[in-house]
């Protein structure tokens, strides 16, 4: 039941989409500095290398990751563009379909608004909607748009404002986290910290004797919904390509035999991450469902309107789709009602 629920709202994410229709859904958005590691933390909850690397500004588009669980053993991992609705079995096919489409709508030093959506369908996910950014910058570097970091930031605060996104606020544990930019622009928009989860990354990184323990325990920042803190997969791991797979088993060792950590390890790592996010997701859509439904029957309406007024009501919604996408909203409306009469109290932190 509750994975169907992010399953539905994955289909009407793709809908609404194609209309171009600005509905609050419910989707996990990341946010930090540029190399904080928000695409390190992404390829370790999806536990697939895809995601395009590099020194300078890599991520200029949003890229909207639908994670998918087929709850079947016998369907090959893929991946699947809404632009191209093309289908890739190799990942690092497409991380070059990332960087390819990235340049043709922005060129090589711009960024854009315009969103690339990805699909990816796997046994080994938990169903996530998940949102990669540019990173926050302080300072244009010489060959960019001096006001980068202030599109940037607009950029990222257009999602994050929205009420209904998570905010997965990513922060290097070697920086003092009171120079947060990820914090900072989370408590702009959730002053009361109750749709931001704060993520540590780099502990490995730390200097010898110091630890994140002060931060974790709600001394520093608190947030309500916490902070899990990671050891993503480093630049060395890359270049001697080692595995996600084997990245993930060393993290999870990583913090059982730590002096620090041993004691609250179930409580880190990539992998309570990603299940305390599916959690959350779940507990979200299921509040904010009755006010996404209500979006989408004031649209209804709308349309229904358009049909008794105008000759060809389905013109400017192009041909067919207009009807074809108001019999899909029909049947959600009512799905809706049943999911959240359905699944009332079974969503439990
Ligand atoms: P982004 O710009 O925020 O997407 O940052 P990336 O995920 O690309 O990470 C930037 C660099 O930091 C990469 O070389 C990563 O391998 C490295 N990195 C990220 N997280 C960690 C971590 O937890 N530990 C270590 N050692 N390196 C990390
Ligand atoms: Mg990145």
């Amino acid at each position: 039941m509750n994975q169907d629920l992010i399953s539905i709202v994955n289909e009407l994410h793709t809908i609404l989409l194609q209309l171009d229709k600005k509905i609050h859904l419910p989707q996990i958005v990341v946010v930090g500095s540029q190399s904080s590691g928000k695409s390190s933390v992404l390829e370790m909850i999806v536990k697939r290398d895809f995601l395009p690397r590099g020194k300078n500004m890599v991520t200029r588009r949003p890229i909207i990751i639908k994670l998918t669980n087929p709850q079947s053993s016998n369907i090959k991992p893929y991946a699947r563009f809404e632009h191209n609705r093309k289908t890739y079995y190799d990942f690092s096919q497409v991380r070059q379909e990332i960087d390819d489409e990235t340049e043709r709508i922005t060129g090589k030093k711009n960024i854009s608004d315009k969103p690339i959506v990805l699909n990816i369908v796997a046994n080994d996910v938990v169903n996530l909607t998940l949102v990669d950014l540019p990173g926050l910058t302080q300072n244009a570097t010489k060959h960019q748009q001096q006001n980068l970091p202030e599109q940037i930031r607009s950029l990222v605060s257009s999602y994050i404002k929205n009420p209904n996104s998570i905010i997965l606020a990513i922060s290097e544990a070697t920086v003092d986290i009171a120079n947060s930019e990820a914090l900072k622009l989370a408590k702009k928009y959730d002053p009361e910290g109750i749709r931001t989860l704060g993520v540590l990354t780099k502990l490995d990184l730390m200097d010898r004797g110091t630890d994140v323990l002060d931060i974790l325990e709600g001394e520093l920042f608190p947030l309500r919904l916490g902070y899990i803190p990671v050891v993503n997969r480093s630049q060395h791991d890359i270049e001697q390509k080692t595995s996600i797979e084997r990245c993930i088993k060393k993290e999870s060792k990583w913090f059982k035999e730590s002096k620090a950590y041993s004691d609250i390890a179930n409580k880190c790592g990539s992998k309570h991450l990603s299940n305390q996010l599916s959690k959350l997701l779940l507990k979200h859509i299921h509040k904010t469902l009755p006010g996404v439904k209500d979006e989408i029957e004031i649209y209804v309406r709308e349309i229904e309107r358009q049909l008794k007024r105008v000759s060809d009501p389905f013109k400017k919604l192009g041909g067919n789709k207009g009807a074809f996408l108001m019999d899909i909203f029909t049947k959600f409306s009512s799905e809706f009602q049943n999911m959240i009469d359905g699944c009332s109290t079974e969503i439990s932190m």
